[in-house]
């Protein structure tokens, strides 16, 4: 195993060199755009989320421009980001930012938490990147970096083990601009270098550190990960419902739905479960909308 404190310069200098120019990086970019930002890129790529998250501020510059609409013209501006049910949970954070914080996104991990669809991550990264505080930021690019430089494996565990976040607090610069910096950098490199299959090991700033490399690169010999198969997917499915009514201006049939899927078991269970979440109403027997 390497001394991981040795990590931080190489990578701090890295960065500093070779981020990427993202706008919800800015010095300008204010705590909204950074909430909004965080809970686009969960589980969407940078380049989809650049020009929904534009729109977005641009329509809805603060918590409280989003809070005055109804849900469902934030699941309608979400468009093909998919997973949209981060669409309604978004607007429940800007509601209650405007009702319990004067509207203005709260600095503190514990506040954070509390909002609608905030969680450990999410409140982690935009303490520490919109208030430079210091925070354990772990998301699977931070997670894949320190397996491989720290613990020489390929893959981390499935989920964050306490030895996993135990470590990643000790790596963590003590006061919270440089621990702010270096939770960027190693989701940077993780994203970009140390990517998850085919990392860039001849690019890698802290490749003659790290411990996978040293070992000779060992296959990961853990339980499966999570495939990502799409097609015929309920997530697909739902996908195209949702898609139906984004593009209506008004109510539609259940034909129109019948039209967009046709296995028809699947598509009633995806109905069910789109009215379940909140992610669609229904206006009478047979017309459904957003909410
Ligand atoms: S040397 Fe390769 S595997 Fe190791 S951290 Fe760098 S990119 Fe990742």
């Amino acid at each position: 195993m390497s001394a991981p404190s040795a990590l931080l310069e190489p990578l701090l200098t890295w960065y500093d060199e070779h981020a990427r120019d993202l706008p919800w990086r800015e010095p300008s970019a204010s705590p909204w755009a950074v909430l909004v930002s965080e809970f686009m890129l969960q589980q969407t790529p940078v380049p989809r989320v650049l020009p929904v998250w534009e729109q977005w501020l641009s329509r809805w510059p603060t918590p409280a421009d989003l809070a005055a609409e109804p849900a469902g013209a934030a699941v309608r501006a979400w468009g093909r980001l998919g997973y949209p049910r981060r669409a309604l949970r978004l607007h429940a954070a800007a509601t209650a930012i405007v009702a319990e914080h004067g509207g203005e996104v709260p600095s503190t991990y514990d506040a954070l938490l509390a909002l609608p669809g905030v969680g450990d991550y999410t409140a982690a990264a935009v303490a520490s990147f919109a208030y430079r505080r210091r925070h354990v930021v772990l998301d699977t690019n931070v997670r894949r970096v320190l397996a491989r430089t720290v613990a020489g494996v390929e893959f981390p565990a499935r989920s964050v083990t306490r030895a996993e976040r135990d470590l990643a607090a000790g790596l963590l610069p003590a006061d919270g601009p440089t621990a702010a910096t270096w939770a960027v950098a190693t989701m940077e490199l993780g994203a970009t270098v140390c990517v998850a299959a085919g990392p860039r090991c001849l690019d890698c700033p802290v490749a003659d550190l790290c411990a996978w490399r040293e070992a000779g690169y060992p296959a990961y010999d853990g339980p499966p990960r999570r495939g990502q198969t799409y097609d015929g997917t309920d997530r697909q499915c739902r996908g195209r419902l949702l898609a139906v009514l984004r593009d209506s201006h008004g109510p539609v049939h259940r034909t129109r739905l019948d039209e967009a899927w046709a296995a028809s078991e699947q598509r009633a269970r995806c109905l069910a479960s789109l009215l379940h979440d909140g992610l669609v109403v229904q206006v009478s027997e047979d017309t459904f909308a957003l909410p």
